[in-house]
């Protein structure tokens, strides 16, 4: 899948990291931000982002694995300051998988008992 390490002038996620659109962040490092999804699907619903531009997991995992790692530590660290410490963490990774958003991120669900219906 075609993927650039620079920010991209049409990337949503790019322009909130820049700053040019507002998010409700919630955690934040150097290289990965937190904010509420605007639609959210459970109490809890944020999205863990990398600041560097990756399209999908994938591709973060393979040339950054350390980035992915620094993601989950964010995810946990949400979800324990925010809900009661479970999670679920999602990537959707291509169209049919339900990914909208073209800049890698994790969706982390949690703050109630959650149902299992991925279709
Ligand atoms: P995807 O469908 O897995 O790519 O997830 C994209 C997510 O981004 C969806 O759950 C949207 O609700 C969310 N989203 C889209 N635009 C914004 C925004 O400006 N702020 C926060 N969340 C957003």
């Amino acid at each position: 899948m075609a993927n650039s390490h620079n920010p991209t002038a049409d990337c949503i996620f790019c322009k909130i990291i820049a700053g040019e659109l507002t998010s409700q962040t919630i955690a934040e490092t150097d290289r990965v931000i937190a904010f509420r999804d605007i639609n959210p699907q459970a109490p809890l619903h944020a999205l863990i982002v990398p600041k560097r531009h990756y399209g999908d997991v994938a591709q973060v995992a393979g040339a950054d694995p350390e980035l992915l790692a620094e993601m989950v530590s964010l995810a946990d660290e949400v979800a324990s300051e925010h809900a009661d410490g479970q999670f679920r963490f999602i990537f959707n990774s291509g169209p049919n998988a339900g990914q909208s958003v073209f800049h890698v991120h994790g969706h982390v669900l949690g703050g109630t008992k959650l149902g299992w219906n991925p279709a």
